[in-house]
């Protein structure tokens, strides 16, 4: 489903580049729950973002099923993404003046229809964040700016979500409302990765690969 092929991204520095990405080589199957854990400054991040197909690798290539990634122009890579792939990141990443619903609404990429208002209203509920539609989400607590988060993710109906760190800034147990919702992704046939440095998601992956200075040290 996804496949990394000798993937190395070097970012250009004023004090010499940075080797973020060593040769990764990753395959992670349909329907696969993949950790991959390492501390900061690993490269987890870079990691996600390249195989997000939002940041060009150095050198390598990145498939996802029979697509390779950077092998689109910009706009057919944009279009791909959006509808193959949702994302939720740590920090929430939602548009401070729209509602809920509306942040929800956002990830069509196109005008609001009925249909869209009607999926983005359902999911939210599925999140137990029925009574928080319509509020901005500088009124939403941390853990439903992340179930909100969640619900944008799965607008599209994608088959991949890609997690960076998505419980860093929730208490335990938002984390784990967090990662029951993620978990339950996967149940359905999603295929998730999930990059973070603690274990918090070990008990629901179906593997854990390991990064250290932009390499896999270990998976198992
Ligand atoms: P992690 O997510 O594991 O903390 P990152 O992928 O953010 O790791 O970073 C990996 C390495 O690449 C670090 O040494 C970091 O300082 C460096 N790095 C990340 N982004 C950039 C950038 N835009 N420019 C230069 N160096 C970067």
């Amino acid at each position: 489903m996804i496949r990394l092929e000798e993937v190395s991204k070097i970012y250009p520095g004023r004090n010499g580049q940075v080797k973020a990405l060593d040769r990764i080589q990753l395959n992670v199957k349909e329907k696969e729950f993949v950790v991959v854990r390492g501390p900061s400054g690993s490269g987890k991040s870079t990691l996600l973002l390249t195989l997000g197909g939002m940041l060009r690798p150095t050198q390598g290539a990145v498939w996802i099923g029979e697509q390779d990634v950077y092998k689109f122009s910009g706009k057919e890579r944009a279009e791909f993404r959006a509808q193959n792939v949702g994302f939720v990141f740590q920090m929430f990443h939602l548009i401070p003046y729209l509602t809920v619903w509306e942040n929800v609404a956002a990830a069509a990429g196109k005008s609001v229809t009925a249909s869209i208002r009607k999926d983005s209203l359902s999911l939210l509920e599925g999140l137990g964040l029925s009574h928080r539609v319509s509020h901005k989400p500088s009124e939403l607590s941390a853990g439903e700016k992340q179930r909100t988060a969640i619900a944008r993710a799965l607008l599209n109906k994608p088959k991949i979500i890609l997690a960076d760190e998505p419980t860093g800034n929730l208490d335990p147990d938002n984390a784990h409302e967090v990662l029951q919702h993620l978990s339950s992704f996967h149940q359905n046939g999603g295929t998730l990765l999930m990059v973070t440095h603690g274990k918090d998601a070990d008990p629901y992956a179906d593997r854990i690969v390991y990064l250290r200075d932009g390499a896999v040290v270990e998976s198992n």
